[in-house]
């Protein structure tokens, strides 16, 4: 007999992760999962879905699925200083799969495993297309969170990696798929920054992640902060692995400014900070760049100005992703 929803669910999600994780009263099985609030923490929640063909090419490989669906949820999170815990999956499926199904899961239970969070309950369903939604539950000390809104006059702008790999990853993995360029591996398995969001509570003022494009990303920093903020895009770091894939510097700018799928941490944090956080950059062997600064004046409008070398404005074409506009 062919396997049905509720093997299908006993078979790969309800022993995926470790029974009695932080919190979890009843886990997957019952109706409901039950979890016990942490003493003196609050809970931070955040969903991502992910549709084949709009978020991934159709012919990437379930666990380079389950590795972007983890990596953007718990990236919200860290963009928060919040520690992912607890997550449930809806899962839309055109048919009963089981090869896909054991590489999903077992890419799922890897990536859930190694943060420390516990699948505790999901939804599963027969669909036109494969889609994919994680809801992710972490927590954060009460009133310890990171928001986009906290940026005061004169913060130094910082951010984490190296900008725009993901987007030329994708680029490149479209035109000749290659597991083993470093640049298409930051597309197809990004990696959350979970810890720098963390130690980032008590240093960073405002916070993003990087995920739509840098400009438009740190463009809601500014809008939700109600500041100016000036990039120096001459002190974007631009990684070896993708100076050595492409000589054009107007290119590899894009790529850092409007690419997609970073991951990254975009944060703010006064100039008293930068001792603190060049220690943590080299405590995570993880560059951390300051890239520009923010300005307060309630006369000017509200958003970014990039500049060159020498101090002139650049025109950017802000770019990242949006959907409905179809923009990218
Ligand atoms: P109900 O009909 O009461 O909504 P379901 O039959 O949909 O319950 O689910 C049974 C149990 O399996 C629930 O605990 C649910 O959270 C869990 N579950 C269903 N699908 C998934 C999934 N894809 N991943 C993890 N848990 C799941
Ligand atoms: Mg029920």
């Amino acid at each position: 007999m062919s396997m049905g929803e509720f093997d299908l669910i006993q078979r790969y999600f309800s022993t995926l992760t470790p029974p009695a994780k932080t919190g979890v009263v009843i886990g997957v099985g019952d109706d409901a999962a039950v979890i016990d609030v942490p003493h003196g923490e609050q809970f931070v929640m955040s969903v991502d879905s992910l549709h084949e063909g709009v978020h991934f090419p159709k012919a990437v490989s379930p666990e380079v699925v389950a590795q972007r669906s983890v990596a953007a949820n718990m990236s919200d999170l860290a963009a928060m200083g919040a520690m992912p815990r607890w997550c449930l999956l809806n899962l839309a499926l055109p048919e009963m799969n089981e090869a896909w199904l054991e590489g999903f899961s077992k890419q799922l239970g890897n990536a859930l495993k190694y943060f420390e969070v516990s699948l505790v309950g999901g939804d599963t369903v027969k669909a036109d297309s494969l889609s994919v939604a994680l809801t992710m539950t972490g927590s954060v000390p009460n009133g310890a969170m990171l928001t986009r809104s906290g940026a005061q006059d004169g913060d130094d702008v910082y951010v984490s990696g190296f900008l725009g790999e993901a987007g030329m990853g994708l680029r490149n993995y479209l035109q000749a798929p290659d597991p083993n360029q470093r640049v298409q591996q930051r597309f197809l398995y990004p990696v959350p920054r979970i810890v720098l969001g963390r130690m980032l509570r008590d240093i960073a003022n405002a916070c993003i992640d990087v995920s739509d494009g840098f400009l438009q990303d740190v463009e809601h920093i500014a809008k939700a902060s109600q500041c100016q903020i000036t990039i120096e895009v001459n002190k974007i770091h631009i990684s070896n692995a993708m100076q050595a894939l492409e000589k054009d510097k107007q290119t590899l700018l894009e790529f850092a400014l409007n690419g997609g799928d970073d991951y990254e941490l975009c944060f703010t944090a006064p100039s008293t900070a930068e001792e603190k956080i060049k220690s943590l950059s080299s405590a995570l062997s993880l560059p951390i760049t300051k890239i520009g600064k923010v300005t307060k004046n309630p006369e000017q409008v509200f958003g970014i100005t990039c500049l060159d070398e020498h101090g002139e404005m650049l025109a950017f074409a802000k770019k990242g992703y949006q959907h409905f506009t179809g923009s990218e």
